[in-house]
């Protein structure tokens, strides 16, 4: 590891003015994502700005009745909060398919939302990248692609974004709350993470130097039930091979309300609007259920070796939506 410079942040601004001062800084939470990136040399920071002990860790309930979740939240706290185990189900049941014990009661909220991928040439720097290395190539297109993404690559990349909790959180509505030099701005988490296109090297849309304080989610529609499911390929430690999280009402037999979105698909997390819309006033059948995912992943474009999640994916998707059916 090379040596930088440490400061531990006790204000957001101190944070911001630090990250100023020093553009070559990067926020510290958790670690445990930059920690592991900086051993092995993907990056290699002069500048670290602790952030973790900000006073951003409040989980608390808004005067809508939404929630607003605080960057230094930690995963653990997050998914045993019970305001989220019962009113924001697929968002715990996304968290704590994540990681390990361990891993969850270090990482924090803003700190899951900005994890790199976990592409295997990304991580390896004898290797070229174009995430890593703009120009140099995307070895993954033609090699190890197994895991990689099957909908809205580029010829630049085929990563997938890791994160279990984002693609709860996309389907959820929530926005991303961030604190920049020019001040505070609200971006929604659909539009937040990126598509590769011709750079990958931006995984999301955040700006040199802000900082992430919060995640607010609007309050639940009433009547709706919810569920996020993984596919991997262990048990723990597992990112998603695909990943479904879906909100639903249903009522005398008709879907009123349903909002669905992938993991493990894609460089963001998929929210599913073609199906979406073919589902709502549709009848609650599994028949359904299957059209509308199988419409949503038309899209799909396998590489040589992954088309296997475009079936996983609609096996998983209609499984969570026929079980949240069976709870109206
Ligand atoms: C072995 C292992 C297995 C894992 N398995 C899974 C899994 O299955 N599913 C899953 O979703 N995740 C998994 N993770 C990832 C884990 O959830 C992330 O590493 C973690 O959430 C990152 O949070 P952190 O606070 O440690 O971030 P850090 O490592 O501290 O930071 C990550 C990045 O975010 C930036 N950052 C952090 N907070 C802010 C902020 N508030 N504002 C602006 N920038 C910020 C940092 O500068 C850095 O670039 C796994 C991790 C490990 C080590
Ligand atoms: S898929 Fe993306 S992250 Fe992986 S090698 Fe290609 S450019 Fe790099």
């Amino acid at each position: 590891m090379k040596p930088f410079t440490y400061l531990r942040a006790e204000r957001p601004e101190e944070a911001l003015a630090a990250l100023t001062e020093h553009p070559r800084a990067q926020f510290l939470a958790g670690g445990t994502n930059l920690v592991d990136l900086m051993k092995l040399g993907v990056t290699a920071p002069p500048f670290l700005v602790d952030i973790s002990r900000l006073p951003l860790d409040g989980i608390e309930e808004t005067a809508e009745g939404g929630l607003r979740i605080g960057a230094t939240a930690r995963n653990t706290e997050l998914a045993a909060h019970p305001g989220v185990r019962g009113r924001w189900t697929a968002l715990s049941q996304a968290l704590l398919a994540g990681a390990s014990p361990q891993v969850r009661n270090t990482a924090t909220t803003g700190g899951n939302l900005l994890q790199r991928t976990r592409c295997p040439y990304f991580q390896d720097t004898s290797k070229p990248c174009n995430k890593r290395e703009p120009g140099t190539g995307c070895p993954a297109r033609e090699g190890a692609h197994r895991d990689l993404a099957v909908l809205g690559h580029s010829t630049h990349c085929v990563a997938t974004h890791p994160s279990d909790m984002a693609v709860a959180l996309a389907a959820y509505d929530a926005e991303i709350h961030l604190l920049g030099p020019d001040g505070t701005r609200t971006v929604p988490i659909t539009d937040f993470h990126r598509l590769p296109g011709d750079h990958p090297e931006d995984d999301t849309v955040i700006r040199s130097g802000e900082l992430i304080t919060a995640v607010v989610l609007p309050p639940p529609t009433p009547g709706t039930h919810s569920a996020y499911r993984k596919a991997r390929d262990r048990a723990s430690f597992a990112f998603a091979l695909a990943s479904v999280a879906a909100v639903l009402r249903v009522e005398n037999g008709v879907v009123r309300d349903v909002a669905l979105a992938f993991g493990g698909l894609a460089h963001k997390p998929w929210r599913a609007h073609t199906a979406e819309s073919m589902l709502t006033g549709a009848p609650a059948t599994e028949e359904t259920f299957a059209r509308a995912a199988e419409a949503e992943l038309a899209a799909a474009e396998p590489l040589r070796d992954n088309a296997f999640k475009v079936s996983l994916a609609r096996n998983l998707a209609v499984s969570v939506l026929n079980d949240l059916a069976s709870r109206a």
